[in-house]
Formats: C-alpha cells, sequence, structure tokens
C-alpha cells in the first residue's frame, strides 16, 4: 500500500480543514471545492477504490454514509446535496484512498459529465 495525500491528512503530516473524526473516518474540506459545500469523507482504512473493498468493510461503508448524512445536516445542507464516489479511470478517481464526496450548496444539474 503506497502512502497517498489521503493518509498523510490522517497522520497530519500535511494539513486540511478537517471538520469531523472518530475513530473509523475522517471529513475535511476539499481544496480545490467543485460546490459552495465541498467535503470530503474518507475511511481511516486505506482502502484504495470502492472496487477493492470487501464483505470485511460491510460495516465501515455503512458508517461513512451516516457519517455524510450527519457531516451534510452540519453544514447547513438542509436542501439538498449530491454525495459521490469516483471510481478508477474512467470514474474521475484521481486519489487513490477511497473518498465519498459531499456537494451542495447550488443546484447540481443531472447527468453529470
Ligand atoms: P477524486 O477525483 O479522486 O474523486 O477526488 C479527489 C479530490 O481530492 C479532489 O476533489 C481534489 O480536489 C481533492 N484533493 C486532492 N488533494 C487534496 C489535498 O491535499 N487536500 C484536500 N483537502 N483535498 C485534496
Amino acid at each position: 500500500m503506497t502512502d497517498t495525500i489521503f493518509s498523510k491528512i490522517i497522520s497530519r503530516e500535511i494539513p486540511a480543514n478537517i471538520i469531523y473524526e472518530d475513530d473509523l473516518c475522517l471529513a475535511f474540506t476539499d481544496i480545490n471545492p467543485q460546490a459552495p459545500t465541498h467535503i470530503l469523507v474518507i475511511p481511516k482504512k486505506p482502502i484504495p477504490k470502492i472496487e477493492e473493498a470487501s464483505e470485511v468493510d460491510q460495516n465501515l461503508l455503512g458508517h461513512l454514509l451516516l457519517i455524510v448524512k450527519q457531516v451534510a445536516r452540519e453544514a447547513g445542507l438542509n436542501n439538498g446535496y449530491r454525495v459521490v464516489i469516483n471510481n478508477g479511470e474512467d470514474g474521475g478517481q484521481t486519489v487513490d484512498h477511497l473518498h465519498l464526496h459531499i456537494l451542495g450548496g447550488r443546484y447540481l444539474s443531472w447527468p453529470p459529465g
């Protein structure tokens, strides 16, 4: 497992605007926001992508979704938001550590590009 920018955020080797943390995950604002609110929720376990998650990660994946909901509510996204997981090259994934994007604060068109 190679270190990614996100594992360095978990270990505090590089700074981030961390808005939530527990034993299993971390949430912080995206450095290049694509919406007025753009937050990333990541597991502390270095799963490279959703494709590589397995049965043993079932509870962790459920936890991440519930934290997404909690973080979105605390960010005031009362009018809705989008949750995105990019997977692999065609999915537009650029960091090989599983992350859930929370995007909100404006109307988000569909389908995405
Ligand atoms: P992906 O394209 O892999 O789904 O999303 C990676 C996200 O990580 C991008 O939205 C990008 O802006 C964000 N990102 C990349 N490097 C950093 C960083 O050093 N700090 C923070 N906070 N976000 C980052």
